[in-house]
């Protein structure tokens, strides 16, 4: 049982693009020492379209939502989803069944 999200109660999702002063590494070399970029707030990623920067607050809920995606992708990349694997292991063995039936014994 998943609680489905109130329609216009989910958080919105801002499209982000890298900072272009800092190319995304959210620091720019000083004249000594790497100096936090103010154009992205420290963070290497900006607004898509419109490049504007994101308070903190802001920020932190959308880097969590472009981390689990990147983490979502991560994953995908690792290997065959774990619920894909077991329903093909599920049809290898509805073929194997005896008299070919399509019991799953579940
Ligand atoms: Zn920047």
């Amino acid at each position: 049982m998943q609680k489905r999200p109130v329609p216009g109660f989910e958080r919105e999702r801002i499209e982000l693009e890298t900072c272009s002063i800092c190319k995304g590494k959210a620091v720019v070399n000083g004249v000594f020492f790497e100096l936090v970029c103010i154009y992205c707030n420290g963070s290497g990623w900006v607004v898509g379209g419109s490049k504007l920067v994101l308070s903190s607050d802001e920020l932190v809920t959308q880097l969590s939502f472009k981390l689990q995606e990147a983490q979502r992708e991560i994953a995908a990349l690792k290997g065959p989803a774990k619920v894909s694997g077991i329903q093909r292991q599920h049809n290898q063995s509805n073929r194997l069944g005896a008299g070919g039936t399509n019991y799953t014994g579940d």
